[in-house]
């Protein structure tokens, strides 16, 4: 049992770590080995959950920088993750052991889904178990040496399957083989049993627990018992989440969204809205552009497999570059010295000779020389494996930026907000919605665009929505950050990050350029990696690189100043996919120890946890969709260590109430007993169920926001 101590050591040292989760697999998971291999084209690349062979494998995985999508946890002692990866990398890691469960997401399906989504508007416009009762465990006579506590005992019923969840700590904690099963009898007498699974965070056991498995109807009683001869007292399973909106009035407003949106259609849209109920909105332009849709024009001098420069602009490739061309040439004469020229945007380096007339410039002569004659202009890295070879006679090659999207201004980007309200002078509670921060996650500006537009088109009609838009001041970031949501869109659909390279030497290899980027969820002030909270990177190609400094992305800057610039803002949502999370701070925590950030106190972990029933609640009224007890709570125990996110700097630098959904919750498959995993940009039919339940959850924490000040006035 080597998979418990390490893996999230190893998580902290890179990479890459996002918003996804997969689970324990359950009890009645069938083998995989029944199923035909999954397997993709060695060039493809796709979000895959796998199964690895052991903890050497991710340390390996870690060590090479993959894109871990999600903190990986532990099944049966094996390790499944949710893995960005080539159909090579696929193929390395499967002939050394490990097993792909599941294809989340093809990397075509991104674009596929969204050329899908927008037909569809457009038609739409022109249209107008009971699990076998196994025999338990039983300790015998034997006495026991653990104590079991039940934490959590869980049920509720959707899509007409009930469910039940438990957490259970032994007091065993150092003991990594105690094996723990819960055993439940049902209100009509059927019984079962599952096993739970050890969980430990950063080398800490934490408790023992499983994914929700389905039981035929009620739970009314829970026993556990574990290989030590513990047993916990019978427990009698509780409704969650047990609480409920207020129903919907006949003739409330929704489904206002119908495509995927690009942040051009985001910034359409705004614009829209605020035209439409000119007396409800305003927009609010943030201090910050971005650096825009832009990268610098790049080419390869030379045969990269060979002996080769890599030459780049120093200004992007919108700015005059792209197209530039550059070369070397043979002088034709000998003893000439090496000469580095720029004239009709052609950048040509005159290679040096001997005696002979032979070339004898070397690929570390020639990046020497362009980046010390032409500095303004370019910048040479020798390529890796080309140093001190032979300088190649190459070219013209033509500098080009690689961008592929044609509808994208190329120029710095306005983030933008938008402000709800009848009153919006500070003088109401303020609650902030944003989404967005990594590009990939195109459910999230649908979640946060359809709450917009619910509130302001029920205004009109509906008194609650309008008494709600009386007593709350409403801000909501759409796209947090839409030079990464482009990228996402035209070039790379897995793109998380900003677009600001702030790589340096062979890692601005345009190999890399899906890589680059800062994590802008871990590029804030509070429990950052710059103060040793775990969960961020200082390597700029992981995936969740902090940056250069704290608050160095223009992304980060806005938001925080728009909850500075707005003090009445007591409440904030961060909106990510995917997984079905819901979670409060602390959101992260210093390795040595696993020292959290500060707890709330009791008043505000009673706010936060009550706060998410009735929001957990909302959701569920859509489509009967039910975020987990376990995934329900601090980042920090939920999920995993995001060092300098958002949220953390909301509440403890501000005092903001400051919650993350993140939306996409697994979806349950009753023929193969699985829960499985939806990824970043699902078909649209599920987006657009995402959006319309996350967005009953927003209109939920209105509501929150409105009965803590009324109950903070009348408190005097
Ligand atoms: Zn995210």
């Amino acid at each position: 049992m080597i998979v418990r101590r390490r893996w999230t050591a190893a998580a902290t040292t890179a990479i890459l770590i996002s918003a996804a989760l997969s689970h324990p697999g359950t009890a009645t998971a069938a083998p995989v080995a029944d199923t035909a291999p999954i397997t993709l084209a060695a060039a493809e690349t796709a979000l895959v959950r796998v199964q690895l062979r052991d903890q050497a494998q991710l340390d390996r995985l870690v060590a090479s920088g993959v894109d871990l999508a999600n903190r990986p946890r532990a099944r049966d002692g094996r390790i499944l993750a949710d893995l960005v990866l080539t159909g090579a990398q696929l193929a390395d890691l499967t002939a050394q052991g490990a097993t792909a469960t599941q294809v989340v997401q093809r990397a075509g399906d991104g674009s596929r889904h969204f050329a899908d989504s927008v037909r569809a508007a457009r038609a739409r416009t022109v249209a107008g178990l009971g699990a076998p009762a196994a025999g338990q465990r039983t300790s015998s006579t034997a006495a026991a040496v653990d104590t079991l506590a039940v934490q959590q005992a869980y049920w509720w019923t959707t899509g007409g399957q009930t469910f039940l969840q438990a957490q259970v700590a032994t007091t065993a904690t150092d003991d990594p083989d105690v094996e723990i099963t819960v055993s439940w009898r049902t209100a009509d007498g059927a019984t079962g049993s599952f096993p739970l699974y050890r969980f430990e965070d950063s080398g800490e056991y934490q408790y023992h627990y499983n994914v929700p498995q389905p039981v035929p109807s009620r739970p009314v009683q829970l026993t556990a018992t574990s290989s030590l001869g513990g047993v916990s007292r019978a427990v009698t399973p509780t409704l969650w989440p047990n609480a409920a909106p207020p129903p919907l009035p006949a003739g409330y407003q929704k489904d206002f969204i119908d495509a995927y949106l690009t942040p051009v259609d985001i910034q359409a849209r705004i614009k829209r809205l605020a035209r439409q109920y000119r007396d409800l909105v305003d927009v609010i332009d943030l201090p910050n552009k971005t650096q825009g849709y832009r990268r610098n024009a790049v080419a390869y001098l030379g045969d990269p497999a060979a002996a080769a420069v890599v030459v780049e602009s120093v200004r992007f490739g919108d700015q005059g570059m792209n197209g530039v061309q550059v070369r070397t040439v043979d002088p034709g004469r000998p003893d000439r010295p090496l000469t580095v020229g720029y004239r009709d945007r052609v950048l040509t380096v005159t290679l040096a000779t001997d005696a002979a007339g032979k070339t004898v410039s070397t690929t570390d002569d020639v990046a020497a020389a362009v980046n010390a004659r032409q500095a303004n202009r370019f910048r040479a890295t020798v390529e890796d494996g080309s140093t001190g070879l032979p300088m190649p006679v190459a070219g013209p090659v033509r500098l080009d930026d690689g961008l592929q999207g044609t509808e994208v201004p190329a120029k710095p980007w306005t983030v933008q907000a938008l402000r709800l309200g009848v009153h919006r002078d500070g003088s109401r509670v303020g609650v902030l919605a944003y989404s967005q921060e990594h590009a990939r996650e195109w459910a999230t500006p649908l979640v946060t665009l359809e709450f917009a537009e619910r509130m302001l088109a029920n205004a009109r009609t509906d008194p609650a929505t309008r008494e709600l838009l009386e007593q709350v001041d409403v801000f909501v970031i759409p796209t947090v950050n839409p030079d990464g949501a482009n990228y996402s869109f035209n070039d790379y659909n897995f793109q998380r990050k900003n677009l600001v390279n702030h790589c340096e030497g062979p890692a601005r290899d345009p190999k890399y350029r899906t890589s680059w980027g800062v994590d802008v969820n871990r590029n804030y002030t509070v429990g950052s990696y710059f103060d040793g909270y775990v969960g961020a990177s200082a390597n700029c190609l992981s995936g969740n690189y902090a940056g250069t400094a704290e608050l160095s992305e223009a992304e980060s800057g806005n938001v925080v100043a728009l909850a500075k610039a707005h003090p009445n803002i007591r409440f904030a949502m961060n909106v990510h996919s995917y997984g079905g999370y819901f979670m409060w701070p602390p959101g992260a925590y210093r390795a040595d120890g696993r020292i959290t950030l500060p707890r709330p106190s009791i008043d505000e972990s009673t706010l936060f946890l009550g706060s998410a029933r009735r929001i957990v609640g909302a959701i569920a009224q859509e489509r009967g969709t039910v975020t987990w007890p376990s995934q329900t709570g601090p980042v920090a125990d939920v999920l995993y260590s995001a060092a300098g996110n958002s949220a953390d700097q909301l509440y403890y630098e501000l005092g903001i109430f400051a919650w993350d959904f993140e939306v996409g919750n697994d979806r349950w498959n009753a023929a193969t007993g699985e829960w499985e995993g939806v990824g970043f940009q699902p078909p649209f039919d599920e987006a657009h169920g995402e959006s319309q339940e996350y967005a009953g959850g927003l209109v939920e924490l209105v509501r929150v926001a409105r009965d803590h000040a009324a109950a903070e006035a009348a408190a005097g």
